[in-house]
């Protein structure tokens, strides 16, 4: 796809040098609540002291706020339920006192802040993405700090990203960070829960997020789950395959922000992958969501991950789910595994027809002739780069 003029610029100025120094910090709601039911004024005033101290520094820092819910429900006389319509009141009473804190905080500085609530819509559609990515461009090329929650109010559960980990993880692919630093009220990710296990370990270091590190996460809520560490090894991964580096750290640790950037505090690092996606295979990642899989075989496995190759009708075994052409759909292998995503030139019904076939029999079976290739190398992403 031909890049436009504003395209260019954006990926110079975020993407440039000025990238290496560009931060993601999420703070959760019990970080930001010190596991109390109201914001914690001294926690959060701790934490700007450290974002402007990081910015004397030559970082940029992006931050994704929670805690309108919390902020909300602090703010009511009478004890409100957790039904979604009820929880979205709270976190529409309480995202304005979330946001007046932080500005009122970061005032202090005289840092002016600005808010970016998004759903997954938002970031689901390429031109939307771009637009949000265009005024953080703005944003943070005017020295301004980008405060991020989900736009909890009007999210459907068709649309919302669900929980700020992920929506993390979305945001730091929109500003191309460097790093994504997830705070919690855990140190990092232990080899098992050390409430219970005093042989738990610290794992300090995860190059590959694969099934044996997602089940020392768990359940949320059991074992080492509370505190969402599943959501923090989805967001993880999510970086990782975009280049980007994740640390867990918790979030109560005096001087945190700065000991993550030097290296120096105990964190759980989800390392990144080094092949560099270009701006529109990291929409890829973090935009649209899959409707379909196609299963290849082992061949086309091969090809399309060693060889750099497109995706041909002949090495499809298997299609599932419903899609229509330019559709988002994952691929796996025979036995399930998932290596890959991409934008399908084909439906799901016209996959079916031709799966296995040679790519001059497509028009003969289809009675039209689209392409020849099922999904084009350009728009597809390898997950194990
Ligand atoms: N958006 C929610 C809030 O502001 C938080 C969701 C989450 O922490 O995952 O309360």
């Amino acid at each position: 796809m031909q890049k436009t003029g504003s395209d260019i610029t954006k990926e110079v100025f975020i993407g440039g040098v000025m990238n290496k120094k560009l931060v993601v910090v999420k703070l959760g709601t019990s970080v930001l609540t010190a596991g109390k039911l109201h914001l914690n004024k001294p926690r959060m005033v701790d934490i700007v002291r450290q974002c402007v101290e990081l910015r004397e520094n030559g970082y940029k820092v992006v931050i994704v706020s929670s805690g309108a819910v919390a902020a909300g429900r602090s703010q009511l006389p009478t004890p409100i339920g957790n039904s979604v319509s009820e929880k979205q009141m709270l976190a529409a009473i309480g995202q304005g006192q979330l946001i007046h804190q932080w500005q009122s905080l970061f005032g202090l500085y005289d840092v002016p802040v600005a808010q970016m609530l998004l759903t997954r819509a938002d970031v689901e559609h390429r031109e939307r993405y771009l637009t949000a990515k265009d005024t953080l461009t703005q944003i943070l090329k005017h020295d301004v700090v980008p405060i991020f929650n989900e736009n909890d109010a009007v999210a459907t559960a068709e649309i919302k990203v669900g929980d700020n980990d992920n929506l993390s993880s979305l945001v730091a692919i929109l500003a191309n960070a460097d790093k994504l630093i997830l705070l919690t009220d855990q140190v990092g990710l232990f080899t098992a829960d050390p409430r219970s296990n005093p042989d738990a370990e610290l794992i300090t270091q995860i190059s590959e997020i694969d099934d044996s590190v997602k089940s020392l996460a768990g359940d949320s809520g059991t074992s080492l789950g509370t505190g969402g560490m599943a959501t923090k090894l989805q967001a993880a991964q999510i970086a990782q395959r975009a280049g980007i580096e994740t640390i867990i750290a918790k979030g109560s640790e005096t001087n945190i922000l700065v000991d993550v950037l030097n290296g120096e505090a105990l964190s759980t690092r989800v390392l990144k992958f080094n092949a560099p996606l270009e701006g529109r295979k990291k929409w890829l990642l973090s935009g649209p969501k899959s409707t379909g899989t196609i299963i290849c075989d082992f061949g086309a496995v091969e090809a399309l991950t060693c060889q750099g190759a497109s995706l041909l009708a002949k090495g499809i075994i298997g299609v599932n789910g419903v899609f229509t052409r330019g559709d988002l759909v994952t691929l796996s292998d025979s036995d399930g595994k998932v290596f890959a995503k991409g934008l399908c030139a084909f439906d799901n019904q016209e996959l079916e027809q031709i799966k296995g076939l040679h790519s001059q029999d497509i028009a003969k079976q289809l009675g039209f002739g689209l392409s020849n290739v099922i999904i084009h190398r350009d728009d597809l992403v390898m997950f194990n780069s």
